[in-house]
């Protein structure tokens, strides 16, 4: 199925003129993973939040599909966006690894702690569907978002991605 959609300012995943924009903590991943690649008219992160060499760009274990996420009111906008990002390598791989959590001092909502226990349940789950209950009750911190209100994936993709750079550059500045 192909998608044609209107022209859009703003951040956007689609490739367009040739050039990929991605969201801010993925752009800076990106650039970190092949510099050379962004370095023509791009600045360099201001902080670098992990080195190359711990990103790992493919599985780093075989596993078998995790489970699959429940509709809880008008939430598959929501539960298509966490499964694309359970399933990206490296991003998983982090959070896989608890890094995040190890030494995050943030009190009540972190992004990245709720992503870290999302990823775990669904890859590590024998159940064929799970209810993504703990991102259903932070959804206020996310963004402007309602379980019974049906919501744009983008949107919650944008909000999600902005809310785990958040904690990331809290955890490094503490
Ligand atoms: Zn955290």
């Amino acid at each position: 199925m192909q998608h044609h959609s209107p022209p859009h300012s703003g951040p956007c995943l689609a490739i367009t003129q040739g050039k990929v924009q991605l969201p801010p903590l993925v752009s800076s991943l990106f650039k970190c993973c092949f510099p050379a690649v962004t370095g023509k008219g791009m600045n360099s992160p201001e902080r670098i939040l992990f080195s190359p060499e711990k990103i790992y760009m493919n599985w780093r274990q075989k596993r078998r599909p995790g489970a699959g996420l429940y509709n809880l009111g008008s939430t598959c906008y929501l539960n298509v966006v966490l499964q694309c990002l359970t399933y990206t390598p490296p991003l998983a791989n982090y959070l896989l690894s608890r890094q995040h959590s190890r030494c995050c001092r943030q009190q009540g909502f972190c992004m990245m702690c709720i992503m870290e226990d999302h990823v775990r349940k669904v890859l590590y789950s024998s159940a064929t569907a799970i209810r993504p209950r703990a991102v259903i009750r932070d959804l206020k911190f996310i963004g402007q978002f309602k379980p019974d209100i049906p919501g744009d994936a983008y949107e919650f993709l944008r909000c999600t991605i902005s809310a785990m750079q958040k904690a990331c550059l809290n955890e490094g500045s503490e």
